[in-house]
């Protein structure tokens, strides 16, 4: 396969998951899942997003939305009534807003830790049986690490391979449908930072909304009729804050046990002793006050001249490895 276009391209667009054009055109009889494995980039790779970072629209409008119509209907309430109560209730809305909606943003456009694939092992160990697993020292508990097939390496502790980014992960924590994008290493404590401020968004426009509508109207029972959006936004609160807040405390009985969603779900660390747990603490100091590691790919560097080539190249032993080829079936 030669390269016809030598335009010196950056990294983040000869990245891997870029192959859904290639593909179709290439493979007719792929899985259509396949197709959406495409990380997507935003001025000149510097955000980085998931392969549905679409929802991440959704997820703004179902958090800006609301919060922008309490904020004006407070505003209204202003003029009206008690001015310093209305005014003294808007800003903290205005700035729990502004801070959630941030959060979400960072969660969302950084690289989690994405870990580069093994290129030299795919051109060399071609079909060598590598052993499946490793076992490895961390904290002198015995970790056994796995070999990923797609990204050729062995994962570092913590590692996992994300389906949906089709990528190795570190630290990975779970893929998140609604900010679209990996919760891992480099965007976690955003992550918490913007469950936390959902969760206290939600407690304050639905306290306030109530507050607010007993000032105006008084008597409780004609609230909803008489200050419909109050009354849907308090109704819609309190649906959403259950789940919200269920997630909020779950991540904080995982930062407290040192555990990743993944790990909690796999391995239940309650039972058996979590090799990276440190104290209530330290596991917060960790997470919260520790520098965020560097990214491991800089998606702005210069690809190399047969970067492109090599990466069209392992797609392409990918899909034949998955769906056999295209002229002689699958061969396993
Ligand atoms: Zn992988
Ligand atoms: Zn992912």
């Amino acid at each position: 396969m030669s390269c016809q276009n030598h335009e010196r391209k950056r990294i983040y667009q000869v990245w891997p998951g870029k192959i859904s054009l290639f593909l179709s055109i290439y493979w007719s009889e792929v899985d259509l899942s396949l197709l959406f494995c495409v990380q997507k980039f935003l001025c000149g790779g510097r955000l980085v997003f998931g392969p549905d970072a679409s929802s991440l629209l959704l997820t703004t409008c179902m958090i800006g939305g609301p919060s922008i119509t309490f904020c004006i209907r407070i505003a209204f309430l202003i003029g009206d009534h008690r001015h310093l109560f209305h005014s003294l209730i808007l800003i903290p809305a205005i700035l729990l807003t502004i801070m959630d909606l941030t959060f979400l943003f960072l969660t969302s456009t950084r690289d989690p830790g994405i870990i580069p694939r093994n290129k030299e092992a795919l051109s060399e160990v071609g079909n060598t049986k590598l052993p499946r697993t490793k076992d490895i020292m961390v904290n002198g508990f015995t970790v056994k690490v796995k070999f990923c097939d797609t990204c050729k390496l062995y994962r570092p502790p913590r590692a996992s391979h994300c389906s949906i980014c089709n990528n190795c992960v570190q630290r990975f924590d779970h893929h998140c449908p609604w900010v679209g994008q990996c919760i891992a290493l480099r965007n976690y404590p955003f992550f918490v930072c913007f469950l936390s401020c959902s969760t206290l968004l939600c407690i304050y426009v639905l306290a306030f909304s109530v507050v607010s509508m007993l000032e105006v109207r008084g008597q409780f029972y004609v609230l909803i009729a008489d200050d419909l959006i109050l009354g849907v936004l308090a109704l819609y609160c309190f649906v959403s804050v259950w789940f919200v807040g269920g997630l909020t405390v779950f991540h904080f009985y995982l930062i407290c046990t040192n555990q990743t969603t993944c790990e909690n779900f796999r391995y239940h660390y309650d039972k058996k002793e979590n090799p990276y747990r440190k104290g209530v603490l330290k596991n917060f100091e960790e997470l919260f006050l520790a520098k965020i590691p560097p990214p491991l790919v800089n998606f702005r560097d210069w690809a190399q001249e047969e970067e492109e080539d090599v990466e069209l190249g392992s797609i392409a032993s990918e899909v034949v490895r998955a769906f056999g080829s295209p002229r002689h079936g699958n061969e396993q």
